[in-house]
C-alpha cells in the first residue's frame, strides 16, 4: 500500500486471490482505478484505467484472480486488503451450475434453479449477483428472481420481481433494469401479509415456468432466487413455500448451520442443499442504513442514477383513479363473516379514499385494465408518489417518472413512504 498524498490517493498492490474492501464515507465519493492487472467487483470485470465512482455508503470488494494494482481516491471509512475470501467456493458453485446448464442443453431440459438463503447481512444479494454475472459472462441468459421485499434490487422496496439478465451488472449501478417484471407487495417485510407474499411467489414461479416453455435458452440458463433475511417461523415457511413453488434444484445456505439442517430435514432429497460461509467482508447494516438505502432506491427510481432523469409532477382528479390497499386489518375469527378465513381478509382489496394520510406514500400503477382482472397478481406499470392532496378541488399531485396521464386507473397503496426532498 502506497500513500500518494491527498490528491494522488492510495495505491494497493494485490496478490492473486486477494480482495480490496472499502466503504465510502457519508457524503463522499470514492474513485477507483485499476492501474495494472485484472480485477472484478462482485463478478463484473473492471476495465483498466477507467475511473469508477462509488457514492456515499457504498460497500465494495475488488477481487483479483491474477493480482492487480488499484488506485483509490477519496474518503473511505475503511479500506483494507483481505487474503481470506470465499470466492473460490463461489466460483466452484458457478462451475457446478454451469455443468448442470450444459447437461440441460444436451438433453433439452431446463437448467438449475438456485435459491440463496440465510439471515440478514450475510451477502445473499452479493452471491446472487456473482452467480448471475458469471453465468452471463459464459453466454447464459439467467433470470434473477427477487423475493426480498425490503432490500431488493430489481425495483423499489415493497415489491417482488423478475429480471432477465443479458449482460453483467454495471460496476457502479448494478444490473440494467430494462423491462423487469414487477409485482406490488406494499410493505418491506413478508410478515405484513404472508398470504399475498405466497400469491406473488407462486405468480413469479408460474411466469418463469411459462417463459421457460417458450424460450429454451432461458430454460437452460435457469434462475437465481434472492430471498429475505427472515428465516424463523413464518419466514422459514415462506422459504419452503418458494422452494416448492419454483421447484428449486439447489439451495445455497449462507452462514447458518441451523437453517441448513432444517432445510435438509424438510426438503425432498433431490434438492441439493449446500452450506457456505459468508464473506468476512459483508458489512452489517443498521436499521437506519437500511432505511437510507430504501429511500435511495426510490429516489433512483424517480431521478435516475446520479439524478439523470427529470420526473414529472402533475395533478390527478379523484374521479380518474381508484386506490386500493391489499388486505383488511386483522379481525378476530369470531367476527369474520360466515365461511371467511383470516387469509381471505389478507387478500381483500380495500378501497382507499384519498386524504391527507396518503401524502408521501408510494402507489403502484397496476397494469390491470378492468377491476375484473386480478389486481393482486397483475404486474405493475410503475410507481408514483403522492406529494399533495387537495380535498376541496378533489385532486392530488403526484411525482411520476412519465408525463400525464397515468396509464391506468387502478392504483395500489404501499406502506413505503418517500419524501421528495434532498
Ligand atoms: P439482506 O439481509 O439485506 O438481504 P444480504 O445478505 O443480501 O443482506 P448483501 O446485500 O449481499 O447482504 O451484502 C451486504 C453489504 O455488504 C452490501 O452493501 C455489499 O455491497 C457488502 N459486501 C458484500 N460482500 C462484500 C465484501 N466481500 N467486501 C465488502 N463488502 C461486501
Amino acid at each position: 500500500q502506497t500513500n500518494l498524498g491527498a490528491e494522488g490517493g492510495k495505491e494497493y498492490n494485490l496478490s492473486q486471490d486477494n480482495e480490496l474492501r472499502f466503504e465510502v464515507e457519508n457524503n463522499e465519493i470514492v474513485q477507483m482505478e485499476i492501474k495494472e492487472g485484472l480485477a472484478e467487483v462482485f463478478g463484473s470485470e473492471l476495465m483498466k484505467n477507467r475511473i469508477y465512482k462509488f457514492a456515499s455508503g457504498s460497500k465494495i470488494a475488488v477481487f483479483t484472480w491474477q493480482g492487480c494494482k488499484i488506485l483509490l481516491r477519496g474518503k473511505t471509512e475503511v479500506a483494507y486488503v483481505s487474503k481470506e475470501t470465499p470466492m473460490m467456493v463461489y466460483l466452484n458453485t458457478h462451475a457446478a451450475l454451469e455443468q448442470m446448464r450444459q447437461q440441460a442443453e444436451l438433453e433439452a431440459t431446463r437448467g438449475p434453479k438456485v435459491m440463496v438463503v440465510g439471515p440478514g447481512d450475510v451477502g445473499k444479494s452479493t452471491v446472487c449477483r456473482l452467480l448471475l454475472n458469471y453465468a452471463v459472462r459464459v453466454g447464459r441468459r439467467p433470470t434473477f428472481i427477487e423475493l426480498d421485499v425490503g432490500q431488493g434490487s430489481v425495483s423499489v422496496p415493497g415489491t417482488v420481481g423478475a429480471l432477465l439478465v443479458e449482460r453483467p451488472a454495471d460496476v457502479e449501478q448494478g444490473f440494467a433494469l430494462t423491462a423487469p417484471l414487477v409485482y406490488h407487495f406494499g410493505a418491506t417485510s413478508p410478515g405484513a401479509n404472508m398470504k399475498l407474499y405466497e400469491i406473488l411467489t407462486a405468480k413469479l414461479a408460474e411466469v418463469f415456468a411459462m417463459r421457460c416453455k417458450t424460450y429454451s435458452r432461458i430454460a437452460q440458463s435457469g434462475c437465481v432466487i434472492n430471498t429475505c433475511g427472515w428465516i424463523k417461523g413464518e419466514g422459514y415457511q415462506s422459504l419452503k413455500y418458494a422452494a416448492q413453488a419454483f421447484e428449486v434444484d439447489v439451495i445455497i445456505v449462507l452462514d447458518q448451520e441451523r437453517l441448513y439442517n432444517e432445510l435438509v430435514r424438510d426438503m425432498p432429497s433431490f434438492v441439493k442443499i449446500v452450506l457456505q460461509s459468508k464473506s468476512g467482508g459483508v458489512v452489517e447494516r443498521s436499521q437506519g442504513f437500511r432505511r437510507f438505502t430504501r429511500d435511495e432506491k426510490v429516489r433512483e427510481y424517480f431521478y435516475g442514477f446520479n439524478c439523470c432523469y427529470y420526473p414529472h409532477s402533475f395533478e390527478v382528479k379523484f374521479v380518474d383513479v381508484e386506490i386500493y390497499k391489499v388486505g383488511a386489518p386483522p379481525v378476530p375469527n369470531s367476527c369474520l363473516p360466515l365461511g371467511m378465513t383470516p387469509e381471505d381478509n389478507q387478500t381483500k382489496l380495500v378501497p382507499v379514499n384519498p386524504g391527507p394520510e396518503i401524502v408521501h406514500h408510494l402507489l403502484s400503477v397496476s397494469l390491470a385494465d378492468t377491476k375484473e382482472d386480478d389486481l393482486l397478481s397483475t404486474n405493475v406499470a410503475g410507481f408514483i408518489v403522492i406529494t399533495n392532496v387537495d380535498m376541496e378541488r378533489k385532486t392530488f399531485t403526484v411525482l411520476s417518472p412519465a408525463p400525464r396521464p397515468l396509464p391506468r386507473r387502478y392504483l395500489l397503496l404501499s406502506d413505503v413512504r418517500f419524501m421528495d426532498i434532498k
